[in-house]
Order: C-alpha cells, then structure tokens, then sequence
C-alpha cells in the first residue's frame, strides 16, 4: 500500500521502532542533527531516541506547565534518574542535598543506587516541627554547597508545602541550582518554572493521565543546555514512554484541568467535614488553617486549591484501638473506597500509613486518602456511614 495523507484530527500512534531514511545523504544528516538533541527533531530516526506520537503528547505537557520543553519518561522514577542525572560528572558530582520529606521510592533510589552504587556525595535536610525552616536550610547550602537542591513541592505523607519562591532565592545566592517534585501539586496548583525552579519533574502516573492505566513520567524546563543533556541520558539508559502511552496520555490529559479541580473541592470538602468529625484525632491537609504549612500553601497556590491528598488519624486510647478501628474504617469503606497503592485515580482510594510507611510515621490509625472526582455525597455518605 501507498503511504496516503490521512485527514485525521490527531497525531496517531507511530509504533515504528526505525524510521525509514531512503538514501544515505539523509541518513548522514539525520544522524548529524540527532547529536544536537533537539526537542522535535524534525526527522526520526529510532522510537527509542525520539518519536512522533511523545512528541506530540509532550507539547500537551508544553502548553500546561507553560515551559519551553518537556520530555517524557517510562516512569515517575525514570523521570527522576534522569533530572538528576543530567548534574553527574565523574568526580565533580557532588554534594546534592535533597529534603527528607519525599517520596518513598525517591529515598529508595537515592540510598541504592546513587549513594550506594553511584557514591555521590548526598545530603537531607529534614523539616523542624511539620515545616521547612528556611533559615536553617540558607545556612546548609551556604556551608555544603550542593550543585542542586532536591524538593516536592507537597510531601508525601504529611502534605508539608515547601516554600518553593523563597527556597529557589536562597540557592539562588550560592549558585545551587533547584529541582521539584510537583506530582501532587500538578501545574494547576503551582507552575515552579515560573518562580526560577530549573526542572520540574511529574510522576504522569498520577493527575497528569489521571486514570490508573498508564505508568509514566515528564520532565520539564526552560533551559535549553539541560534540555539537551536529559535528551541525550534518556536515549542512551533507554527511559523513552512508549508510543501506546504517549498516545492515551495525549487525549487524558485533555481533562486534566476539569478532573483536578474537581478532586481539590471534593479533598477540600472531605477535609472539613473530617475535621469537624469526633472520631478523627487529627487531619492534615494545606488547605485547613490548623496545617503548619497553610500559609505557605496559600501564598504559592491562591484560590486554585490545595491539592486532592488528605491524611488523617482516627481516634484511640492505644495503638492496639487504632489498629482496630483503622482495619474497621478500611473494611467498611472498602466497596467505594479501595485499597490501592497509587494516588490520583478518578475514584478515591486509600492506603494505611504505618503499613507503608513502617517506623517513619508507625501511628496506627493514619490513613492516606487519595480523593477521587465522583459525586462529593456518595464519598462523604460512604465515611459517614462507617464512622459513626
Ligand atoms: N514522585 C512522587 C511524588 C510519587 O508519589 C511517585 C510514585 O508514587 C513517584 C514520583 C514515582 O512515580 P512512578 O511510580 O510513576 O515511577
């Protein structure tokens, strides 16, 4: 068959592995350009280096976080080996300081493979009483010297709120540059790059795809030079998303927007009503004032919302009583709200603290909700009925 000109409205899926380059001049000068490492290289060479349908998923990524280039990823994970990777050069590497308060799997990597295996020189730096004390922090990057700083933008679990504009001023100073986790504040909430951040790394797993059926993550950035650098690491270790991926993400993060916002009002609603409630000990969401990070929270994120993330603690004489009513809680929300490891699914779904997150945060009766963007009145029903 003739290759034809479709009048199709979207970019497809190319699932080609090797472009076709019908002669060697064009082969030559394809090859050329692809050691520029530009963002669309116009022509394709091979899906692992670059390919049409990531490319087009990626300007959708463009046009959200209002960034000069974003790049795809397999995984959150992949798209967090290859930010930080970008800044390993041989003996020059070190130090990196990264916070205390990030992803589990984050803390995991660093342990395993850039401390233990790689033996970059890595830092922490852990908050004082639920926020980042900013005054402590100016003078460990003063005294250490990190190439970079390491952030989420709301932790995980606690929804600490770094105080991102003020941390990107005081690496600033040093010349330190500033990367961020933004996956649970999505570039609804906040755009980092805005404030100076050099690369801001999603987890597209979660909100950005939205629906618990596509592992994926993206980097994004202004910075031509690391642009190119996050390219080239990507081709070479192989974290390219696959052309299937890229095409589902494309038409789900059409409803980014509409399915985000709507799980904040659902989480802000859900909060209140938790708080009010008798048998909760304690919540912790941004958006409550009682949060020690709401002000920062509220200064970075305006009216937009504090994110769809809630955890709380249910009431007990001791921990053997919390166990109970927390195995009770998860049991009998268990039809409507399930027990999935991820985040950001359309329906809520939760995950008990202590049995992830052992002797970091061991209080027994701390759940993890992960709010979803069903009818806000089946969720709060669904609690209701189980609390009571
Ligand atoms: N960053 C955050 C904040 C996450 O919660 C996760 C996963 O839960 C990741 C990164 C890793 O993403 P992925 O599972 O897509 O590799």
């Amino acid at each position: 068959m003739k290759k034809k000109e479709i009048n199709s409205a979207r970019i497809p899926v190319y699932r080609d592995s090797g472009f076709e380059l019908y002669n060697a001049g064009l082969t030559a000068d394809t090859f050329k350009r692809e050691t520029e490492n530009e963002r669309d290289p116009g022509n394709y060479i091979y899906s692992r280096y670059r390919n049409p349908t990531v490319v087009s998923a990626e300007e959708e990524i463009m046009k959200i976080e209002e960034c000069r280039w974003a790049l795809l990823t397999q995984s959150g994970m992949s798209a967090i080996d290859t930010a930080v990777s970008v800044f390993q050069k041989g003996k020059a590497t070190g130090p990196w300081l990264f916070f205390s308060e990030i992803y589990g799997g984050s803390i995991s990597f660093v342990e395993s493979v850039l401390k233990q295996r790689r033996g970059i020189d890595i830092q922490y730096f852990t908050p004082d009483d639920g926020s980042y004390n900013l005054i402590e922090l100016e003078k460990v990057i003063a005294s250490l010297k990190p190439r970079f700083v390491y952030i989420e933008s709301i932790s995980n679990p606690m929804l600490v709120v770094a105080d991102v504009p003020a941390i990107v001023s005081i690496a600033g100073k040093y010349d330190c540059r500033v990367i961020i986790d933004n996956t649970f504040a999505t570039p609804l909430l906040y755009k980092p790059l805005t404030d100076g951040v050099d690369m801001v790394i999603h987890s597209v797993t979660k909100y950005l795809s939205g629906h618990g059926n596509i592992t994926a993550g993206v980097i994004c950035g202004n910075d031509d030079a690391l642009m190119r650098s996050a390219i080239e690491y990507r081709k070479f270790t192989g974290h390219m998303i696959s052309p299937d991926d890229a095409y589902r993400l494309q038409s789900q993060i059409q409803t980014f927007k509409l399915r985000f916002s709507r799980q904040c009002d659902n989480a802000s609603k859900l909060a209140t009503f938790l708080n009010n409630h008798p048998a909760i000990e304690r919540v912790w969401f941004p958006g409550l004032d009682t949060h020690e990070t709401h002000s920062v929270a509220k200064k970075m994120f305006g009216d937009r919302g504090y994110g769809a993330m809630i955890t709380f603690d249910l009431k007990g004489r001791e921990k053997a009583e919390k166990r109970e009513k927390r195995d009770r809680f998860i049991a009998g929300v268990s039809d409507t709200i399930r027990l999935i490891p991820t985040l950001g699914d359309p329906h809520t779904i939760l995950m008990p603290v202590e049995a992830v997150w052992g002797a970091k945060y061991p209080e027994p009766g701390m759940i993890r909700l992960s709010v979803g963007f069903e009818d806000y009145e089946t969720l709060e029903n669904t609690i209701y009925g189980v609390l009571k």
